[in-house]
């Protein structure tokens, strides 16, 4: 596919999709010609956990009921995003899984042809008794988030959430067959970084994909993680130390994104470093997020959104919406400057879980 060369405006193209099954399709290209295919979404803010990093100790002043996007509302928004060119849809929140009628949802996706891969991202609590349905629903790809083997510490981070029922998560979701299964771990300077070589073992017998994410400052928690960030080539080398680090397919595959994968040599599962802060992958960032009360963000780390709701409530037809969609990747900055020399630069006031990740 031949890419237009940055320019000043967004442009949609007929495409031949590769490998998706159809003859042809569209692409929203942006300024800065990246193919913009990826949408997350955020279909809560609320959690069953607390993390640390995260969220603040009092929790969040949660977004109100009439304020949260409805399943309906996302579908609408996922349907005429899909016309533009987006194949790729995760669902995360805050704790996707806590939010009523989150499967059912799931299974409505399926009624949008364009959309080829939906994935979840969650931290596992309520997994085990949700496999099956999420599975069965179509999700076959998924993120479990976790950064502590140590059930107290686990417990610290998380204030109050219960490991072994996260290891039952990952477990049966094995057992139910996705594949692949990644493991979410944020290092964080004094709190984890003692488990990296633990957290690398597991991937020695077991074939999950161990991904270890960069500390970002974000939201209220943001300000607390500065002094706590680490690179990821710190962790790379520390966990060199434990056995041979070999890059997997180039270092890249379709559907691992921005991480940099590897496999500790004899392993049956892999390596995956994703690092926004030290090696940021604006250039071939690929994403829009729509945030738990409507908003569609073009960069994770940059406060500029742009109101769906409003509009969507207000009669707004899809063509209007197709509009808004528009304008936000016209919007979507070259890269985040959220630039780490001893620390991170606090940018953005969202809360993550808003976000979604
Ligand atoms: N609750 C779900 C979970 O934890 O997987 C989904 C939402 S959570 C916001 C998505 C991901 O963002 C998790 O892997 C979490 O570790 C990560 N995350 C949250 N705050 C972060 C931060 N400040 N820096 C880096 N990653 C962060
Ligand atoms: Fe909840 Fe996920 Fe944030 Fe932890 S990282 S508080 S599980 S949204």
């Amino acid at each position: 596919m031949n890419l237009p060369r940055a320019g000043n405006c967004v442009r949609e193209k007929r495409i031949r999709f590769s490998g998706a099954g159809k003859d042809s399709g569209v692409a929203i290209i942006d300024r800065y010609a990246r193919n913009i295919n990826y949408l997350r979404v955020s279909v809560t803010d609320r959690c069953n956990l607390r993390c640390a990093y995260c969220m603040p100790k009092e929790g969040l002043s949660r977004i109100g009921h009439d304020d949260i996007l409805r399943y309906e509302e996302i579908l609408r928004i996922i349907r005429v995003a899909a016309g533009m060119g987006i194949t790729k849809v995760r669902i995360t929140g805050g704790e996707p899984l806590v939010r009523r009628g989150v499967v059912e949802f799931i299974a409505s996706l399926r009624a949008v042809p364009e959309i080829t891969d939906i994935s979840l991202t969650t931290n596992g609590i309520l997994l085990e008794d949700c496999a099956e349905a999420l599975f069965a629903a179509g999700i076959k790809r998924i993120n479990v988030s976790l950064d502590s083997l140590n059930a107290e510490k686990y417990a610290r981070i998380t204030r109050g959430g219960e490991l072994r029922n996260v290891l039952r998560g990952i477990q049966k979701a094995r057992e139910v067959g996705f594949s692949p299964i990644k493991i979410n771990t944020v290092a964080i300077k004094g709190v984890n970084d003692d488990e990296i070589a633990e957290f690398a073992r597991l991937t020695l017998s077991n074939p999950y994909q161990v991904r270890f994410i960069e500390l970002m400052p974000l939201g209220t928690a943001g300000g607390e993680n500065n002094g706590r960030y680490l690179a990821n080539d710190f962790i790379r080398e520390r966990i060199g130390q434990i056995g041979r680090l070999d890059p997997v397919n180039g270092n890249s595959r379709k559907n691992d994104g921005p991480a940099q994968i590897y496999r500790l040599a004899g392993g049956a599962g892999e390596i995956g470093f994703i690092s926004p802060v030290s090696r940021h992958f604006c250039d071939s960032c690929n994403r829009l997020r729509l945030t738990a009360d409507g908003f569609l963000r073009s960069c994770l780390l940059v406060d500029d959104e742009m109101d769906l709701k409003g509009p969507l409530r207000a009669g707004c037809g899809d063509s209007g919406i197709e509009d808004l969609i528009r304008q936000a990747i016209l919007r979507k900055p070259r890269q985040h400057e959220v630039i780490c020399e001893e620390g991170l630069v606090k940018k953005c006031m969202k809360e993550m879980p808003a976000i979604g990740g």
